[in-house]
């Protein structure tokens, strides 16, 4: 067709009113440098904060300090296969990770791939890995307790649905093992777990997902694991992602306890990548923003109003201390962002006060509101009574002649201790736990000798649950105590009855 005056005019009509402007995201960049699970480049220039970026070998990366015209980005997964002069795209898209029931019971890495060797995970939906935390207004105080299945938990730090309680000790003094055996108890509770393994040993992982899975308790936990031999990113990244794995649940109005295992590692993994981003390091060579870092990860734990559905996020931050120190940076950081935390003690640990919690230096700002009304009421100074103990223990180690209301408080004192101690993996119901404090603050176990203490305990809650099961459904379904003048003549029979050994 000759294109004479009139058909150019039509034509070009025609080509203005079809043409579509498709605005053009993809945008390319160029590495200037790869190195530790880092790269840098130019030439991303509208590129956001947080934004997912792609390798030229399918690996993908987050843009993470913006510079004039370089940007640092953080890789995750591969790196040896990313050379300098790769181009990098942008996606637009912000991390995300999937979500949903499908991931319950499986194991993934932090970017929520399977590591577990079962298969593919059945999720289409997907939540960004970094969100902005519910408002006030979206909030409800905490009110439903979170039952540990721990008894010097339960009953001195007790803690509620949506609260954040740190456990905090040296090196090997049973924080992992509290964390876990609060999970195991959530069976059968409504509430689904999260462990976040980061920076552990890939064998350790597996070894407590075999006993979770051993333990049933995987039919409703999640292990998001960013092990040790991992780039720095992946740890950083994997309490984020766990996170948005909780959210999700909690906005389904459901509850979740998550477990961050532990959050030194996750501060050193930061502390790692700020250095190769050339970020200036400040105290103890973390980067400025490190205290950020943990505060907002833990605002997204909450209980949501009832608008809102009511579900919540429990989480139980693991923090490492270097010989009792929780002065330093990293403790106090997270102390602060906290409700409470639970210090665990070496000293307890090795001389055999296991769980080795301080009565002294732990607290629960706001779990005592959600504690089981019966608990409350057998608990009421029992934190005092240990800490005074401990004192006059300390005192009088070197007196001989004591007075006899010294003498009696060292004795209860004593058994105190002996009765708060717990094995590993061992969850105790709640009724279970009331009977057996009621038994000692009201002087039952005065005459039973500390050695047979264990052995009395677990006769008393056969007993109690076999002869007595109306107390105990009484305990269950009122949440207080039954006829105390009934449930002492039952308590008082059976010390009569029970045979201590020689
Ligand atoms: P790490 O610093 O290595 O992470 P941790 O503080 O998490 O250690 P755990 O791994 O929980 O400590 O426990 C250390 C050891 O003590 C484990 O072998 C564990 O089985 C044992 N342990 C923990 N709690 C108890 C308990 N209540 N009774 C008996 N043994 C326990
Ligand atoms: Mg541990």
């Amino acid at each position: 067709m000759a294109i004479d005056k009139d058909n150019l005019h039509s034509l070009i009509k025609e080509r203005i009113s079809s043409f579509q402007s498709v605005p053009e995201m993809e945008e390319i960049g160029k590495l200037t440098y790869v190195g530790d699970g880092i790269a840098r480049a130019t030439g991303l220039q509208d590129v956001m904060s947080g934004e997912l970026l792609e390798f030229s070998n399918g690996a993908i990366g987050m843009a993470q300090s913006l510079e004039k015209d370089d940007v640092g980005i953080v890789i995750f997964g591969e790196f040896e296969t990313i050379h300098e002069g790769d181009v990098v795209k942008r996606t637009g898209r912000i991390m995300d990770v999937p979500v949903g029931d499908a991931l319950i019971g499986r194991v993934v890495n932090a970017l929520g791939q399977p590591i577990d060797g079962q298969g593919a995970i059945l999720t289409t939906k997907k939540r960004p890995v970094e969100s902005e935390a519910p408002s006030v207004m979206d909030r409800q105080s905490v009110a439903e307790p979170l039952q540990t299945g721990l008894k010097a938990i339960d009953a001195l730090v007790p803690i509620g649905r949506g609260q954040r309680e740190l456990i905090i000790g040296d090196r090997r003094t049973g924080k992992t093992t509290i964390a876990v055996d609060a999970i195991l108890n959530q069976r059968g509770k409504d509430v689904i777990c999260i462990y976040v393994a980061i920076g552990q040993k890939e064998s350790s992982v597996r070894n407590l997902t075999e006993m979770l899975r051993q333990q049933r308790a995987m039919d409703y936990t999640i292990v998001v694991s960013a092990s040790a031999s991992q780039p720095a990113p992946m740890l950083y990244i994997a309490p984020y992602a766990a996170t948005a794995m909780a959210e999700e649940f909690m906005n389904q109005g459901k509850h979740v306890l998550i477990v961050y295992d532990d959050l030194s590692k996750q501060a050193a993994a930061y502390r790692e990548m700020s250095l190769l981003l050339k970020r200036p390091p400040g105290r103890e060579a973390y980067p400025g923003d490190v205290f950020y870092l943990h505060s907002r990860l833990l605002e997204r734990s909450a209980k949501l109003s009832d608008e809102m559905g009511g579900g919540s996020i429990t989480s139980l931050p693991i923090v490492e201390t270097q010989a009792g120190d929780i002065s330093a940076y990293i403790p106090t950081n997270v102390i602060s962002i906290t409700d409470g935390q639970i210090f665990l003690e070496s000293d307890l640990f090795f001389s055999g006060i296991r769980p080795a919690i301080s009565a002294g230096l732990s607290v629960s700002r706001v779990g005592g509101a959600a504690q089981v009304k019966a608990m409350k009421k057998v608990t009421g100074t029992l934190r005092l009574d240990l800490a005074s103990y401990r004192e006059l223990e300390a005192f009088t180690q070197f007196g001989s002649d004591l007075d006899v209301s010294t003498q009696q408080r060292l004795n209860r004192g004593h058994r105190t201790v002996e009765v708060l101690k717990q094995d590993l993996h061992k969850p105790i119901a709640v009724e279970n736990q009331i009977v057996i404090l009621y038994a000692l603050t009201h002087g039952f176990l005065d005459t039973v000798p500390v050695r047979d203490l264990k052995r009395f305990e677990k006769e008393l809650f056969n007993y109690m649950n076999i002869s007595h099961s109306s107390l105990m459904k009484h305990i269950v379904e009122t949440k207080s105590l039954p006829d105390e003048e009934e449930l002492s003549a039952v308590i008082k029979d059976f010390v009569e009855t029970f045979v201590p050994h020689n």
